[in-house]
């Protein structure tokens, strides 16, 4: 049988601490989708489509990877995606009593359903979305954090947004 594995996020934006999760995590199983969270009560910096168009570019050579959007319960999509198992990454303390709860209550939904955590790669344990977020806001360079794609789009939003403030 095929082993599916989803990874997801809000990916708003993608940045390397997810990619190397990724590409770790893709060498695991049979195949890995990487999901993206359409969570209406969530307020994201991109929107669903911009989210699901960016990382459909970044990972279309990826092998055994597949990018897909998702809304609603993660457990209820994963068995619609016939996946065992949902992967996450884990950075700091924080993170971890979040996931663990998180990771609780999908098992009770779901008790076949096996939660994964992958340790993040030491570069990227200060990485976060906010982060990225905050630095291109004040003109920063982000360009050893994110793809340049993601680099590019941040900019062009951050740069219509304040066009249209100075309206
Ligand atoms: P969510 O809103 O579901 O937490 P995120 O896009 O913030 O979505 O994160 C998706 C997953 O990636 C989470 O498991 C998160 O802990 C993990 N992650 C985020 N940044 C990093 C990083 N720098 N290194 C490893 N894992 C990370």
């Amino acid at each position: 049988m095929e082993r599916i594995a989803i990874y997801p996020g809000s990916f708003d934006p993608l940045t390397y601490g997810h990619l190397n999760i990724i590409e770790r995590g893709r060498l695991l199983f049979d195949k890995l989708i990487v999901a993206v969270a359409h969570n209406t009560a969530k307020k994201t910096f991109f929107d669903f489509e911009e989210r699901l168009q960016i990382l459909r570019e970044v990972l279309k050579d990826i092998d055994k990877v597949e990018v897909d959007g998702f809304e609603g319960l993660l457990v209820e999509y994963a068995e619609k995606k016939k996946a065992s198992v949902i992967l996450r990454g884990i950075r700091t303390v924080s993170d971890f009593e979040y996931e663990f709860q998180m990771a609780l209550a999908n098992k009770m939904l779901n008790p076949s359903l096996e939660t994964v955590f992958m340790m993040t790669d030491a570069r990227y344990s200060y990485l976060s979305s906010t982060l990225i977020k905050e630095i291109v806001r004040f003109g920063g360079s982000v360009s050893s954090m994110v793809p340049p794609l993601v680099e590019e789009k941040l900019k062009e939003k951050f740069r219509k947004i304040l066009q249209e403030d100075n309206r």
